[in-house]
């Protein structure tokens, strides 16, 4: 078959087919969809909030945190009356925290201009902080039964193998075929399940390896498992090296409080507090990495002591082994100047401010030093 065939074949299915995709599709996600509390509800607040958590993170990490969220801000007005601390320390450990400021966000937009209603369509949704094409789509046709497309990771993989795409799903060409795809199996009667359907069968089902093509409402009619393709099929670009970053950072205490900065709001990981520290340039040492940034960071001389521990992390684009030494200053008194604040905090209170992942688990290694 040639790539003209096979693009018209996949951007529009025949309609009979597509039919009873969707009729196969409802019928197996009203029997076996999982029962999620986000499920139980069509109120837009909820929907979005689940799909904000549900961006990047697996179903069983975003329980916990709906529900402490949910009751914490049961309602749009009760989080866009929230700071920014509250919210980053209820998102704390979930990661990607830029959701969370954008939640604070959009709470916010949709309490001042519309009086805490939703905007109820996709293409108004599309306007608020932190909403994608995707998000968008998932609460129009969840929460409002708008007849719009959802292309998450799941879908993308479900598409790909049930038209047999050969093409890389990264590439922006193939992206606009899997959305038109998307778009014509959205069911005119129940948007919202049908949608679901799609994204369930690609978390459960047709999962990126090993697929259960056995269990798939829709099996004799993937080109994929008809073609042998299922274990190909999706093509992915080939991904970069993951590049890693050795961090050091200085634990300073003064009357057993210790200093830490707190990072800006349009940084990665912005409005935690961490450790003031950064980046081992090649051929630096620990020790003078961790003076020179200390002196750059927050104006301080420093002595550098004892290592107190080191943890490896993985971020999307790069991985990070973070050192933590204890220090003392030497001379100065600490300046912001990379931080929107610095603060000493009592080991008592750090649980009223919320830090990265990383620094959390640096925590309990501090006990022995502090003085
Ligand atoms: Fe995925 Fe297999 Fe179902 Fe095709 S038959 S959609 S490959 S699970």
């Amino acid at each position: 078959m040639d790539d003209a065939t096979l693009v018209r074949m996949c951007t529009r299915l025949d309609p009979e087919q597509r039919n009873e995709i969707i009729r196969r599709l409802l019928r197996w996600f009203r029997g076996n969809a999982r029962d999620l509390p986000w499920r139980r509800t069509r109120d837009p607040y909820l929907i979005w909030l689940s799909e904000i958590m549900l961006q990047q993170t697996r179903v069983e990490t975003v329980l916990g945190y709906y529900a402490r969220f949910t009751e914490a801000y049961p309602c749009v007005e009760d989080l866009a009356a929230a700071s920014e601390e509250h919210v980053l320390k209820l998102w704390e450990g979930l990661g990607y925290y830029s959701r969370a400021r954008n939640l604070l966000e959009a709470a916010r937009w949709v309490v001042r201009e519309s009086g805490g209603a939703f905007p109820a369509d996709a293409r108004s949704l599309i306007q608020l902080p932190g909403v994608g094409r995707y998000t968008a789509g998932a609460i129009a046709s969840i929460a409002f039964g708008e007849r719009t497309p959802v292309l998450d990771g799941n879908v993308k993989r479900v598409l790909a193998r049930l038209c047999a795409v050969r093409e890389s799903i990264d590439d922006t060409a193939t992206g606009k075929r899997l959305w038109s795809l998307a778009g014509h199996l959205v069911s005119a009667r129940a948007p919202g399940d049908s949608n679901q359907a799609l994204m369930e069968l690609g978390a459960r089902i047709c999962t990126p390896r090993k697929p259960t093509c056995g269990r798939c409402p829709v099996q004799t009619l993937c080109r994929a498992h008809e073609e042998c393709l299922t274990e190909i099929l999706p093509v992915r670009r080939p991904r970069k090296p993951i590049p890693h970053h050795e961090i050091v950072a200085a634990a300073l205490f003064k009357n057993g409080r210790i200093l830490f900065g707190r990072r800006p709001s349009r940084s990665m990981l912005g409005g935690l507090w961490e450790f003031p520290g950064g980046k081992v340039n090649p051929g630096e040492t620990h020790v003078e990495a961790l003076e020179r940034e200390i002196r750059e960071e927050v104006g301080l001389e420093i002595e550098v002591g004892d290592h107190v521990a080191a943890v490896n992390h993985a971020y999307t684009h790069f991985k990070i082994t973070l050192h933590l030494y204890a220090c003392r200053v030497l001379r100065g008194r600490p300046e912001a100047r990379f931080h929107t604040a610095l603060k000493w905090i009592l080991p008592a209170h750090l649980d009223r401010h919320a830090f990265p992942a990383a620094t959390l688990r640096l925590f309990p290694e501090l006990e022995r030093f502090r003085r």
